[in-house]
Formats: C-alpha cells, sequence, structure tokens
C-alpha cells in the first residue's frame, strides 16, 4: 500500500504555488458560511473563473439569506449567468431562504441538516462542513474520488463509496485539506485528461486505470519522439449545439486534447452561423456538413492534416438533406462523423433510422473495400444491456429497441468494431446523460457515441477511451488512438 502521508505531502509542496480553489478563497476570503454555500452551489460542473465571477455579482445584490429571498429567480438566474446548470441553480437558490427558516436563518454545520437544502448534495454538505465551518469531513469530489482510485488507495465505483472507505482509512489530520489539495492537483497535473505523468513528484504511483488515457501519454511522447510511434489521436463529441459550446470553454476542450482529428455532432448550425473563432481553430481546418433546416442536426470535423478529398453526405438525398455525414479522405483511411437519427418519442421515425443506418452500412462497407475506415459519432443506440442504467424499463424506447440493436449487431457482424469495448467490458461506461434529475452526477446514463473501425483495421487501434469529465454538452467525448500505418 502507497504512502498516504507521504503522497499528500509531495501533493502539497506541489500545489503550493498554484491557485487556491475558488470556494476555499471564498471561505478564507469572508468567513461567512452563506457565502461558502452559496458559491460551493455555484462551483459544480463549473470552472472556478466563472464561479468567481457569478458568486461576486450575486453577492453585491445578496449577501445574506434575506437579501437573496428577496431577488426573483429570473433575476438570480441572470446574475449567475453563466454557470453550469444556472436555470437549476437559480431555482436552488430561490428556494434556499425559506428551506433555511428551520435552522433560524442560520447555515447548519451538520451533514444530515445540509443536506435537507435545496441543491446540497454530500459533496457540497461535506464542502461547507470543512470549509466554512473547519469541522471534520470528508469532501469527496470527482478530483478526490479519481485520484485516490489512481493511487490505489480505495477501490470504489462512486464518489460516495469512495467518501465511506476514505472515513475508515484516511488519518482525520487529512480529512480536511485532502480536497482542496486533490483539486489543485487534479486541475494543474494529474488532469482527467492528459495526466503529466511525466512531470509528478510521485514517481511510484501505481497509475491505476490511467491505462484508457494511454492515448495522452502517447500523444505527448510521439511530440518528444518526432512522431515515432506514428500515432493518430482522435476525439468525437456530440457537443448539442455548436455555438452553446463555444461559450462553455469548447476551445480549451479542443486544445487540452491536442487531437489529430476532432469530429463534432449536433452543430445545430449552418457554416455561415459559425464564428470566425469556430472555423478556424489555430492548427486545424474546419469542415461542415449542415441540415438545411437551420438549427437542427449539422456535423463537423477539425483536421489538422489537410484530407485528399471531403464528402458530404451519403448520396441520398433524404439523409444528406439533415447534415448527418461527413468523411474525409486521407492517405490510407477515411474518417466519418456521423449523427445517427434518433427514433423519436414513440418511436415517430424508427422506420427512417433503420433506412439510414442500412444506407450508412452499405456506404462504410463500400468505403472499407478502398482503405481503413474510421466511423465516430453519436450512434443514437445502447447496444447491450451493459450499455444504459435502465434496459430493462427502456426496452420500448428510442435508442434500445430490438429494431436498433439488431442493426448494430448486423453493422457488428459485417467486421466493424466498437473499439471501445476492445479495453473496456464494465458496466457504468455512459456518454450521454439526461438533462433531468441530476442524471449525470448519478451517472444514470446510456453509451451511445462510438469509434468504430472496419475489421481488417482493428490491428491500428491502440487505445480508445470516454472522457465523461469533459462538460458542455449532454454528451461527453470519445476517442481513440489509430496506428497511422497498418503497414
Ligand atoms: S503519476 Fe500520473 S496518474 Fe499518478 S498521480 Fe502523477 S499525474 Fe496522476
Amino acid at each position: 500500500m502507497m504512502d498516504i502521508d507521504q503522497y499528500l505531502v509531495k501533493v502539497a509542496a506541489f500545489v503550493a504555488d498554484k491557485k487556491t480553489p475558488v470556494v476555499d478563497l471564498i471561505a478564507v476570503q469572508t468567513k461567512d458560511p452563506f457565502k461558502v454555500l452559496v458559491a460551493t452551489i455555484l462551483s459544480a460542473r463549473t470552472k472556478d473563473e466563472t464561479t468567481a465571477t457569478a458568486s461576486a455579482r450575486l453577492f453585491e445584490k445578496a449577501k445574506t439569506p434575506a437579501e437573496l429571498d428577496r431577488l426573483g429567480q429570473e433575476e438570480i438566474a441572470a446574475l449567475i449567468k453563466p454557470v453550469g446548470f444556472f436555470h437549476s441553480k437559480a431555482k436552488y437558490l430561490k428556494e434556499l431562504p425559506l428551506a433555511l427558516d428551520r435552522f433560524k436563518g442560520q447555515i447548519p454545520a451538520e451533514i444530515d441538516d445540509l443536506v435537507t437544502l435545496p441543491g446540497v448534495g454530500r459533496k457540497t454538505a461535506n464542502l461547507v462542513r470543512t470549509v466554512a465551518f473547519g469541522l471534520p469531513a470528508i469532501c469527496v469530489d470527482t478530483h478526490v474520488h479519481r485520484i485516490m482510485n489512481i493511487w490505489g488507495y480505495v477501490a470504489t465505483k462512486t464518489p460516495l463509496e469512495t467518501e465511506m472507505a476514505l472515513r475508515k482509512q484516511l488519518p482525520p489530520r487529512h480529512w480536511q485539506t485532502v480536497n482542496s489539495l486533490l483539486v489543485a492537483f487534479g486541475q494543474s497535473l494529474c488532469k482527467p485528461v492528459a495526466p503529466h505523468c511525466d512531470q509528478c513528484p510521485l514517481a511510484n504511483c501505481p497509475r491505476i486505470g490511467v491505462h484508457p488515457r494511454k492515448s495522452q501519454d502517447l500523444t505527448t511522447t510521439r511530440k518528444t519522439m518526432g512522431n515515432s510511434l506514428n500515432t493518430l489521436k482522435f476525439v468525437s463529441w456530440n457537443v448539442n449545439g455548436i455555438r452553446a459550446v463555444e461559450k462553455k470553454g469548447f476551445f480549451e476542450i479542443v486544445k487540452s486534447f491536442d487531437a489529430d482529428i476532432f469530429a463534432v455532432q449536433e452543430t445545430k448550425a449552418q457554416a455561415d452561423q459559425l464564428s470566425p473563432e469556430l472555423k478556424n481553430i489555430a492548427g486545424y481546418q474546419s469542415f461542415w456538413h449542415s441540415a438545411e433546416r437551420k438549427g437542427y442536426s449539422g456535423v463537423g470535423i477539425y483536421s489538422k492534416e489537410r484530407p485528399i478529398s471531403v464528402r458530404e453526405g451519403i448520396g441520398v438525398s433524404e439523409f444528406d438533406s439533415e447534415g448527418r455525414v461527413l468523411t474525409l479522405e486521407f492517405a490510407d483511411f477515411y474518417f466519418s462523423s456521423i449523427y445517427f437519427p434518433n427514433s423519436a418519442e414513440e418511436l415517430k421515425r424508427l422506420d427512417f433510422k433503420i433506412r439510414f443506418n442500412e444506407e450508412l452500412r452499405k456506404f462504410a462497407l463500400n468505403l472499407a473495400e478502398k482503405k481503413s475506415v474510421v466511423l465516430c459519432g453519436d450512434f443514437n443506440v445502447a447496444h447491450k444491456a451493459i450499455d444504459l442504467t435502465y434496459p430493462e424499463r427502456n426496452r420500448k424506447f428510442a435508442g434500445y429497441t430490438p429494431q436498433e440493436c439488431a442493426w448494430m449487431d448486423r453493422f457488428l457482424a459485417d467486421g466493424f468494431v466498437d473499439t471501445f469495448r476492445i479495453f473496456n467490458q464494465e458496466a457504468g461506461q455512459y456518454t450521454w446523460w439526461s438533462f433531468r434529475s441530476g442524471a449525470r452526477g448519478k451517472n444514470i446514463g446510456w453509451r451511445i457515441d462510438y469509434f468504430c473501425v472496419d475489421g481488417k483495421s482493428r490491428v491500428r487501434v491502440l487505445a480508445a477511451a470516454i472522457h465523461p469529465e469533459i462538460i458542455g454538452s449532454d454528451h461527453c467525448p470519445v476517442s481513440l488512438e489509430f496506428r497511422v500505418s497498418n503497414k
């Protein structure tokens, strides 16, 4: 077992000159549990800088629960925008003063009381207890959960399991500081995407579960070795509106992946509606295929290398008018970004979808006769029961009907490979979560975004991964490491 004291001392030294997490900062500056609680609610799924400015705007109008009570929900929403899920958070904050009446208008310090407040889950409650009150609690967020598992200090599946495991084994002297240390460490070095292991002070870290992110290590290595590993990195993301995600850190995300090809789906924009910044990301050329209907469907591809040819659609007008497939041809492979139709409510578009799927299958088989084929995107189907949280109750619903799954069977029987499942056979690996009922936080989701390659190109697949930590859309990105040539 690794020495936790030694690890945390090294982490503390490493992050000493890094940014203090915003909630700690507010606690130090204000010593006010109300402000710490509000800032913690705002900080969920939001960058620290955004939380800091939104908190400042809100606190100018509402320094106390009584002042907050005087603001309308819409007014609160306008003040805290653009923090993630600002509509829901505005609703919680509007309800907060009334909920605090039970505690005489004061923020309670006990976890069991804190979790009764609107928008306050266990993570928030633990953070408020430690940061605002200096009382013992372990706040387990995604960084603590992830890094403790990478270190092998715990072997858990959820942040709650991690919290319970840490309560048993983490020496109490670390309880209050572990969150801010690992948040700073997770944001600066042990990142969810591309951890900088080569610069890490923890030389003997077992790097458990970092294997899917081997892709990033390869990319880094490729740079320093002049691409002698001959690896290409591909990323695919259903952005659910590229103009919306532009305001949610899209450029930083593209930069952090440093992919050779970054494909997007459900762009919901015509090419002439895109900002110059979206069309001209440094180092990339961009290509687009949009739907005739404005604000609907649409796919795009950013590529570092200029393709030999670009093909919009699959040659069937009823599908091509919806902007669903864009294919770039390179020397020894084709790359397609695809947004499969949704079967829709009451399966109104199931027939349409299956016809599209069949045409797409023929299109891909045809390409595969010439060279390697990489197909990525939102397939809008969870293939097996393992690919969604509630298979039984969704059997008759879009995305998991027997017809859609049978098509996926046929597609794979043609030799196409679901690359993620080469490396990972675990349940709970999802790429899409409903915006409703906090599904993402509870990991109630579906795996419907894929990287597939033709059978002969399976030998070129080096790694495949899902990146659930990347927010901004109801989908998360998926990635593939691909050998440059099969020779
Ligand atoms: S060696 Fe890599 S995985 Fe381990 S803590 Fe350091 S950055 Fe994280």
